[in-house]
């Protein structure tokens, strides 16, 4: 049986009739651009992380890409971010100008490390002096360890912007984790947070989309002007800005969805509590072939009754001999993908500003020993042994193989 990395059909089907019916009165409607819908969205998503404003914009690029304009961040500034994220994260900086620095990841959960952070700022002054903000990406689904990260920021007085694209609705435990009012929604704890609304995203819109949220009114508003041309009073552009503009077809969509995401969270985590005793009955985690992904706040979060600790936008263990691997999976139309097979410091954009030369260990190890298997909502238990018994398969044959 083949088993795709993602099917959003299972998804649609039962939500057709009400999305078509809510599109249709958008068309009827003759409002294309902004309007309720779009604010409507915005309240529901800043309610649901607990913030007082959500900007809508046209993708979770555009959403980083304006925080960082909000933030004057801009030509001679760095940005701390990690070099294991989609390019968007870098890119965003690049675009203004700026220039990501560099720390390592953990290994355990790929996301930025924020001893090795700290480590950098207190070990290079003169670059800690150019750093004017902190990108931490909680990437597939689980919160980098923000409390670190704020209080360096707090420290060296850098600005925050959270790259949730792949993390609405993951909860980061406070202090004393039993307090289950002190957990905090992704990108809600620094000045800014960002989302896509990229489809295959936990909450995917019909396109393109993505939004900002922030607690600061007077930065909310900076980036409701930055949205429409730096444009206050219409006509009149104090600042620069750009058309990122979410529409309300996409808006009406995702706020239909938005309804169901703490049911697919619990579906993709409940996924993943299946693969953990699928490959522990399998014999591959003793041997070392395979790797695990960590839930690292999943055992406060269960004593504290939390349950959105992690939300599994993507599953992604580490496999001994990954490559033959991955093109054995090809082969048996088992669903797979290598998120990120090349870092960002390596990327071809940033070879003639020394990258390259730069070394992130665990980020390159992370690139040739990851793949991420199916994890969205509607997989079923049987292609989840579908997928572990042609890994298992995959293993066995080798060592039949020699
Ligand atoms: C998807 C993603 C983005 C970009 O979002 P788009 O909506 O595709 O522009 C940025 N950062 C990360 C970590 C992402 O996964």
């Amino acid at each position: 049986m083949a088993v795709p990395l993602l099917d959003l059909q299972p998804q649609l089907a039962p939500l057709r009739e009400e999305i078509l019916a809510a599109v249709t009165e958008v068309i009827d409607s003759c409002g294309y651009i902004m309007g309720p819908k779009v604010e409507s969205l915005e309240r529901a998503v800043a309610d649901y992380c607990g913030v007082e404003h959500a900007i809508g914009v046209a993708s979770g690029t555009d959403a980083l890409l304006v925080a960082l304009m909000a933030l004057d961040i801009g030509p001679g500034d760095l940005v701390l971010t990690t070099p294991y994220s989609f390019f968007a994260t870098m890119g965003s900086i690049l675009r203004l100008g700026a220039r990501p620095l560099f720390v390592d990841i953990d290994p355990v959960t790929f996301n930025i490390d924020p001893l090795a952070a700290r480590e950098l700022l207190e070990s290079r002054p003169e670059l800690a002096a150019r750093v004017k903000a902190i990108i931490p990406v909680h990437l597939y689904g689980q919160c980098a360890e923000m409390a670190p990260l704020l209080e360096l920021a707090q420290r060296f007085g850098l600005a925050v912007v959270e790259d949730a694209a792949q993390a609405i609705g993951a909860l980061y435990p406070p202090a004393r984790a039993a307090d289950k009012a002190g957990w905090r929604r992704a990108g809600s704890m620094g000045d800014a947070g960002c989302f896509s609304f990229f489809p295959s995203k936990n909450l995917g819109g019909i396109g393109d989309g993505g939004m900002v949220i922030c607690r600061d009114a007077a930065l909310a508003e900076k980036i409701r002007i930055l949205r429409v041309h730096g444009s206050a009073p219409k006509y009149h552009h104090g600042l620069v800005g750009g058309n990122f503009r979410l529409d309300p077809i996409q808006a009406v969509v995702l706020e239909i969805k938005l309804g169901h995401l703490p049911a697919w969270h619990a579906a993709r985590r409940n996924n993943a509590e299946g693969y953990r005793r699928l490959f522990a009955d399998s014999g591959l985690l003793e041997d070392g072939s395979v790797l695990l992904p960590a839930a690292v706040y999943r055992e406060q979060a269960q004593a504290a009754g939390i349950d959105d600790y992690h939300i599994y936008n993507q599953f992604v263990p580490r496999f001994a001999r990954r490559d033959q691997l991955l093109a054995h999976l090809r082969r048996v139309e088992i669903g797979c993908e290598v998120y990120y097979p090349v870092p960002l410091h390596k990327q071809g954009c940033v070879a003639e500003l020394g990258y390259h030369e730069q070394v992130f260990p665990e980020a390159e190890r992370a690139a040739g020993e990851t793949l991420a298997l199916p994890i969205y909502p509607e997989l079923t238990e049987e292609m989840q042994r579908e997928v572990v018994a042609a890994i298992s398969s995959f293993y066995r044959g080798e060592r039949r193989g020699g």
